[in-house]
């Protein structure tokens, strides 16, 4: 009898750290550079809205049939807090069947707002002001500067890098990087210079839409990247093979809180819910590994649930054990 008490005791303990360990891995928001299937080609754009240009890139987005994906500032070139155009483009963006994501609300790197303690309140308002806009809050966060999103080396770098992530981590957030990168903003009018910084990285000798996906970093704040290298990039990648995914169905995730994700091209896929959502994707067909720190961490946290239901039957027949055994005294002696 004191013996069930005490394996009882041991295995509330061991239950006590394994849910420990659960909630702390799923804390950090797992890190996006590809997609899940190799061919897929997404297009993300950064640090508008900007009325000026993203409707441009709308209009070319709607003339391929290509969904891509918005991660949005509140006070950038647009401004979302008196601004009625940057207010109605980010309707529109959203009413056209975009993604919307955050870029956090001042477009301030993350490392600084961190030492400057702004880090909670320009990612929560930037949530709550998508939110109010479209009425969802978003599941996507990209970094300004990909700070808190690259795999650092300098401890005072990975701490802030940790503490980032889990921050988005619990409010819902996946954190998508990119494997490919147009260098729009520098290269502005030099269509030739994207298309062969681009070359480097998507006809290099290994690399093709049997092996590869790509995310690829662009700016819709720009006229020069709606205007030239946004139409000159579709056609390249389509010549290349690719076929333009939006971000969600890349990476299997949903774009908003609370609503599952389906997969359209896969009938008999079973719904993802958000739970999911915070389980890494394990990417396998990049060359350009910018973050794997989450590979392989699905495996062990399914093992570590299946070991926890063990556990839960052997404290259940322990409990049972010991109730049956006072009963017994209790009636019998
Ligand atoms: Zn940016």
């Amino acid at each position: 009898m004191k013996m069930h008490i005490f394996l009882c005791i041991v295995l509330l303990v061991i239950n006590a750290c394994i849910v420990a360990s659960i909630t702390l891995k799923n804390d950090k928001a797992p890190v996006y550079e590809n997609c899940t299937n190799p061919g897929q080609f997404v297009l993300t754009f950064d640090d508008g809205p900007n009325p000026r240009t993203t409707s441009i890139a709308l209009k070319t987005l709607k003339e391929h049939n290509i969904k891509a994906t918005f991660f949005i500032n509140a006070v950038n070139y647009g401004n979302l807090e008196e601004d009625s155009r940057s207010i109605e483009m980010v309707k529109t963006i959203f009413e056209e069947g975009h993604d919307i994501g955050s870029h956090t609300y001042y477009h301030e790197d993350l490392f600084t707002a961190i030492q400057k303690g702004t880090m909670e309140i320009n990612i929560d308002n930037m949530t709550d002001i998508i939110d109010n806009i479209i009425g969802v809050k978003p599941t996507f966060f990209r970094p300004p500067g990909g700070y808190g999103g690259y795999k650092e080396i300098e401890p005072e770098k990975i701490e802030m890098t940790e503490k980032i992530q889990k921050y988005l981590g619990s409010h819902g957030y996946n954190i998508i990087m990119w494997n490919t990168n147009t260098k729009d903003w520098s290269y502005k009018d030099d269509v030739d210079k994207v298309i062969e910084n681009l070359n480097i990285q998507l006809k290099a000798p290994d690399v093709s839409p049997k092996t590869h996906s790509f995310i690829a970093l662009l700016h819709d704040v720009h006229p020069t990247t709606v205007n030239n290298i946004l139409p000159a990039v579709i056609e390249y990648v389509k010549d290349l093979g690719y076929k333009f995914v939006s971000l969600s169905e890349c990476i299997e995730v949903s774009p908003y809180q609370g609503i599952n994700f389906e997969n359209k091209n896969d009938e008999s896929s079973k719904l993802k819910n958000m739970e999911n959502s915070t389980i890494p994707s394990i990417n396998t067909n990049s060359s350009f590994s910018i973050q794997d720190n989450n590979s392989g961490s699905f495996s062990f946290i399914s093992n570590i649930y299946n070991l926890n239901i063990i556990y839960y039957f052997i404290f259940i027949y322990l409990l049972l054990s010991i109730f049956l055994n006072i009963y017994k005294k209790k009636y019998f002696t």
